[in-house]
């Protein structure tokens, strides 16, 4: 079974560690960067982080006798995420620098045609099976505001961070105040002559008490069932903030409780907090976790604009109340095109069906893994397998072992490909959109819904679920395609 993943970042390899570990060793991922790692490897914004605790932002098959902090920093990430592919063999299976333009899949032979470029030169590799591992977080996304061209200044976005621009001494503008801003934010305003912070909507926080791992710490979960325990007790606290998502009234009004007490300990000042207060239940956006964003708004050199960015101008940002906001550099800490997915990347299944039109309703996928029409194509991170409060990577390594055993379905069936059926992923998707009713996700806008308010990013209930949900693939649920 000759197997192309596209993307190794953590989808890419916990797939092809998964597939290795069960003896299918014809595995070969592409990488458009030039180096492995993905949204690791691309974000290297000033104190980027990661806010799950680092024993369960980590594989379970992949555990390490010890992090260096509770919540692990970029470098030390990426720096796993490099050392598990070379532990697990993946390295010299990963070719980078390769852009894949297009998958398409040939009713004749049965077998995918996936088509890249590296350095200039167009390739061609057929496979049995394609795993989509390209994330829904990496293509950076802009401020829908006029003028952005006429400004004279400098700019990058926080996913395309400049390091060869100096920020000492310089006037900053950061728009935005999502997941990426509160990292940044705290580290910049020191290094900056002044910073200004352009805030659409206030964000629900909680504290991250980030710190080296204490040392006692260290010395328990160096044993493995201690380090299993924790895992536990993470994996379990995250879930209670899906629990308040979930159930807004109750759950979500502690959640709200707690965040705000944080949020006021923090902003002493009434006119600062009045600013940065949420106008939507806990939960509906990600609930930030950081401990040092709200204190660095404090600054007597850091300004919080609330007022609507209208053009940006040569000297800087306009906002509604006419003011320009002159500045050497703006941050673009504006987040991604999310409801794309792996799109523009052409993807073709079955009767040459792209899948931009099979989603031109949105994106769906069975479990976020399978799409109807597109046999052994699979999703990592696909639609509706984000999380609000736990780890990515529990979802990737259930979607890993997804993948396998429906390889391992078809080999077992006989068959050379399988594809689900259409009726399955539709009950499927119904059943997941119910269970967004209710729910604080639908009461605001965010990056986890299209624009008819559908969320086609997030699942909308626990990791535990997703787990149990994808353990098994059925056989009923499949249409499996012999050899011709
Ligand atoms: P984001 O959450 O989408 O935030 C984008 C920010 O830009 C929002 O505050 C948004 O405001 C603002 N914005 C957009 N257009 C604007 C405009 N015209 N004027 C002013 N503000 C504007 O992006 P992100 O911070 O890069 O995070 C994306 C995701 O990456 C996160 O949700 C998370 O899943 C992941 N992430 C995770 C970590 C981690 O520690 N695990 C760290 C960073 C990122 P609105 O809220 O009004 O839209």
């Amino acid at each position: 079974m000759r197997v192309v993943v596209v993307g190794a970042g953590f989808g890419g390899i916990a797939a092809a560690a998964e597939l290795l570990r069960n003896g299918m060793d014809d595995v070969t991922l592409l990488e458009a960067a030039p180096e492995p790692g993905g949204t690791w490897f691309h974000n290297r914004y000033p104190g980027a982080a990661c806010d799950v605790p680092s024993h369960l932002y980590s594989y379970s098959f992949a555990q390490r006798a010890s992090w260096t902090r509770l919540f692990s920093h970029r470098d030390e990430i990426l720096r796993y995420a490099r050392e598990t592919a070379d532990a697990l063999g993946i390295t010299p299976r990963i070719v980078t620098d390769t852009l894949v333009t297009s998958c398409v899949w040939d009713d004749t032979d049965r077998t995918w045609t996936v088509r890249s470029r590296r350095a200039g030169v167009a390739e061609e590799r057929v496979a049995d099976a394609v795993v989509l591992a390209t994330g829904q977080l990496d293509k950076p996304a802009f401020a829908a505001v006029e003028g952005m061209e006429d400004f004279r200044g400098h700019g990058f976005h926080s996913a395309r961070w400049d390091e060869g621009y100096d920020l000492r001494g310089k006037r900053v503008a950061v728009i935005g105040t999502g997941a990426s801003a509160a990292q940044l934010v705290p580290e910049i305003a020191p290094v900056v002559g002044h910073l200004t912070v352009f805030q659409r909507t206030g964000n629900w926080f909680l504290p991250r008490r980030d710190r080296p791992m204490p040392a006692a710490l260290d010395r328990v979960l160096r044993r493995p069932w201690a380090r299993r325990a924790w895992r536990q007790l993470i994996y379990h606290a995250l879930e209670l903030i899906t629990l308040c998502v979930r159930h807004p009234r109750t759950a979500g009004r502690v959640g709200a409780l707690v965040s705000g007490a944080h949020m006021r300990r923090q902003l002493p000042d009434p006119e600062l907090r009045r600013k940065v207060w949420p106008d939507y239940p806990f939960g509906c956006k990600r609930v930030l976790l950081s401990s040092d964003f709200l204190p660095s708004l404090r600054r007597p050199d850091v300004e919080l604009v609330t007022e609507r960015i209208v053009r940006m101008t040569a000297e800087g940002p306009l906002t509604e109340d006419g003011r320009v906001h002159e500045v050497d550099c703006v941050i673009h800490a504006t987040g991604f095109r999310t409801n794309v997915f792996m799109l523009p990347m052409e993807v073709r299944g079955t009767g040459g069906v792209s899948i931009a039109d099979a989603w031109a309703d949105g994106p769906r996928a069975h479990l976020g893994i399978m799409v109807s029409g597109f046999p052994s194509l699979f999703l990592m991170y696909g639609p509706n397998t984000n999380t609000s409060g736990g780890s990515i990577l529990f979802f990737l390594e259930a979607q890993a072992a997804y993948v396998r055993r429906a390889l391992e379905l078809a080999r077992r069936s006989g068959a050379v490909a399988l594809d689900v059926r259409p009726e399955v992923e539709e009950t499927g998707l119904e059943a997941v959109r119910a269970r967004f009713a209710g729910t604080a996700w639908q009461a605001c806008s965010s990056w986890y819904r299209t624009r008819d308010g559908r969320n086609v990013a997030n699942w909308p209930g626990y990791m535990g679920e997703y787990a149990r949900r994808t353990r098994r693939p059925l056989p009923a649920e499949f249409t499996f395609l012999q050899a011709r």
